[in-house]
C-alpha cells in the first residue's frame, strides 16, 4: 500500500484506461499509485469483457467450423461433441493469464497498487477502502478516474445473472441454453449470441430500432445481418422490450412493436440484456468534490482531460467517445504525456471498431451514409473477398472492403471490411487516415501474395480506377 508519502499521480481503476495511464505515467518519471476494486487489474476488458468473449468465440468458432466447413477440406470428424466446462476454463485461463501480467508489469514499473475503491476526500485526496478492510488516504498532485463503465438497466428487466444476464453472465453459463433472448443488436450482444448460438442454441436478438449496429456502413450492416441469420441467429427489429419475468426455469418476455401495437410474449432460457454502456461513477464521491456530469451522465472534460475541477481528470469509459478498451487506452497515454507537458491527443474520428464475430466486421471513420448527412462529396469503392486468391483458398468468401474518400482530393474519409480478420486488416486503414493518404496512396503500396489484405489494395484501386481482379 501507498508509503503515505503524496503522489504526483492516483489513477482511480485499473482498466485499459488506468493501468495503461499508470505505466505511461511511470515511465515519464513520476510516482504513480493505482487504485482497484475489483480485486483484479484489467478492468472490464480483461476480467468480463474482450478478453473472455474473444476467447469463447474462438473456442465456439472452432467447434463451429469442426461441425459444419471441416469435411469439406477432407478434414474427417467423427463423433464431435464439446466440453462447456473445459471451453471455461480456458477461458478464464487466458484472463488470469492477462490479468496477472498487468498486475507484473506494474510491480516492474514501480507503481502502488492500492487494492480498494478509491472515492474523493478532496480533489487531492483519494480515499481507499481497502479490501483488507483497512482504509487510507492517499494524497495526489494529480488524480485520473478511470472508472469505466456498467450495463444500462431496462426498466421491467432485473439482471440477476442466473436466467436475465448481462454480458458478464453469459460469459459465465454452466450450460448451453436451448433459447436464448439476447435484448439489443450492439456488438457485444451479436458477439454472444454468436458464441451460443454456435453451440446450439436458438438465439432472437431483439432491437428496439430498424437495425442491428446502427452506426456501422448500410451495405454492409445488411450483408452482416443476412450472414448472421445464416448462421441461425434470427433478428426481431423495431421491438420494445416491456417486461422479462422468471417462471421456474424459463423466461417470459413481453415484447410490443417500437411504435406501439399488439404485445407478444416470447419465451426462452436465458435473456441477455446489452442494451448499452453508461459510466460507473458511483463510487467516486464525486457529488463531494463538484465533478461535473454531461445529460448523459459522463464526467465532462476539456482537451486536456481535465474535469470542472483542477488537478482531476478522467478518461476512458467514464467520458464521451467510444466505449472502447483501445480508445481507453489512448486517452491514458495522450492524459499523463500532456500532464508531463508533452503534446499527447487522440484523433477521435480515426478510432477503429471491431465485431469479433465470423465474418469479423471492423471499421474506421466515415461511412457513405455519414457523408451524405454531413454533406461531403464522396466517392466509394470496393472489392469482394469472393475475389480474393487467400479467402478462396481458405474458403472464407463472405464479405468486402469498402473505401470511402473524399471525390476531389481522393483522401481516404473511412474504410469498411467484412470478412475474415478484418480486425487484423483494419490497421492499414487507419494508419493511412492518420498520414491523409489517398486511395491511390494505398493502391500503390505493394501488398504480399497472396493475402486477406490485397482485398484492400483492390478496393483502393476500385475507388480512383479499376481494381483488377474484378
Ligand atoms: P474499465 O475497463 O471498465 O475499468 C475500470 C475499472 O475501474 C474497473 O476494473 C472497476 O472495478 C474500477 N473502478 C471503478 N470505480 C472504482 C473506484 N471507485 N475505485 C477503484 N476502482 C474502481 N472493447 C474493445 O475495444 N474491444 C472489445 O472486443 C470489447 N469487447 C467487450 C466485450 C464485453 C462483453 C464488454 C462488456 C465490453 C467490451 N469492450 C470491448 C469494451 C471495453 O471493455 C471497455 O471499453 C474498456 O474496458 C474501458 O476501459 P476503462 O479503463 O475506461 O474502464
Amino acid at each position: 500500500f501507498a508509503s503515505g508519502e503524496q503522489q504526483d499521480i492516483v489513477v482511480i481503476g485499473g482498466g485499459p484506461g488506468g493501468y495503461v495511464a499508470a505505466i505511461k505515467a511511470a515511465q515519464l518519471g513520476f510516482k504513480v499509485t493505482c487504485v482497484e476494486g475489483r480485486g483484479s487489474l484489467g478492468g472490464t476488458c480483461l476480467n468480463v469483457g474482450c478478453i473472455p468473449s474473444k476467447a469463447l468465440l474462438n473456442s465456439s468458432h472452432m467447434f463451429h467450423e469442426a461441425k459444419h466447413s471441416m469435411e469439406s477440406h477432407g478434414v474427417m470428424m467423427k463423433d464431435l461433441s464439446f466440453d462447456i466446462n473445459k471451453m471455461m476454463a480456458q477461458k478464464n485461463k487466458a484472463v488470469k493469464g492477462l490479468t496477472a501480467g498487468v498486475e507484473g508489469l506494474l510491480k516492474k514499473n514501480k507503481i502502488t497498487y492500492a487494492k480498494g475503491w478509491g472515492s474523493f476526500k478532496s480533489p487531492t485526496e483519494v480515499e481507499v477502502a481497502g479490501l483488507d478492510g483497512n482504509n487510507q488516504t492517499i494524497s495526489a498532485k494529480n488524480v485520473i478516474i478511470a472508472a469505466g463503465s456498467e450495463v444500462i438497466n431496462l426498466p421491467g428487466v432485473t439482471i440477476d445473472e442466473e436466467r436475465i444476464v448481462s454480458s458478464t453472465g453469459a460469459l459465465a453459463l454452466k450450460e448451453i441454453p436451448k433459447k436464448m433472448i439476447v435484448i439489443g443488436g450492439g456488438y457485444i450482444g451479436l458477439e454472444m449470441g454468436s458464441v451460443w448460438s454456435r453451440l446450439g442454441s436458438e438465439v432472437t436478438v431483439v432491437e428496439f430500432l430498424n437495425t442491428i449496429v446502427p452506426t456501422m456502413d448500410g451495405e454492409l450492416r445488411k450483408a452482416f445481418q443476412r450472414t448472421l441469420g445464416k448462421q441461425g441467429l434470427k433478428f426481431k427489429l423495431n421491438t420494445k422490450v416491456k417486461e422479462a419475468k422468471t417462471e421456474g426455469n424459463m423466461v417470459k418476455l413481453r415484447v410490443e412493436p417500437s411504435k406501439g401495437g399488439d404485445e407478444e410474449t416470447l419465451e426462452a432460457d436465458i435473456v441477455l440484456l446489452s442494451a448499452g454502456r453508461k459510466p460507473y461513477v458511483d463510487k467516486l464521491g464525486l457529488d463531494k468534490i463538484g465533478v461535473e456530469l454531461d445529460d448523459r451522465g459522463r464526467i465532462k472534460v476539456d482537451d486536456h482531460f481535465q474535469t470542472n475541477i483542477k488537478g482531476v481528470h478522467a478518461i476512458g469509459d467514464v467520458i464521451s467517445g467510444p466505449m472502447l478498451a483501445h480508445k481507453a487506452e489512448e486517452d491514458g497515454i495522450a492524459c499523463v504525456e500532456q500532464l508531463a507537458g508533452k503534446g499527447g491527443h487522440v484523433n477521435y474520428n480515426n478510432v477503429p471498431l471491431i465485431i469479433y464475430t465470423h465474418p469479423e466486421v471492423a471499421s474506421v471513420g466515415l461511412t457513405e451514409e455519414q457523408c451524405k448527412e454531413q454533406g461531403i462529396k464522396y466517392k466509394s469503392g470496393k472489392f469482394p473477398f469472393l475475389a480474393n486468391s487467400r479467402a478462396k483458398t481458405v474458403d472464407d468468401t463472405d464479405g468486402m472492403v469498402k473505401f470511402v474518400a473524399d471525390a476531389t482530393t481522393d483522401k481516404v474519409l473511412g474504410a469498411h471490411i467484412m470478412g475474415p480478420n478484418a480486425g487484423e486488416l483494419i490497421p492499414e486503414c487507419v494508419l493511412a487516415m492518420e498520414y491523409g493518404a489517398s486511395t491511390e496512396d494505398i493502391a500503390r503500396s505493394t501488398h504480399g501474395h497472396p493475402t486477406l489484405s490485397e482485398a484492400i489494395k483492390e478496393a483502393a484501386m476500385a475507388t480512383y480506377d479499376k481494381p483488377i481482379h474484378m
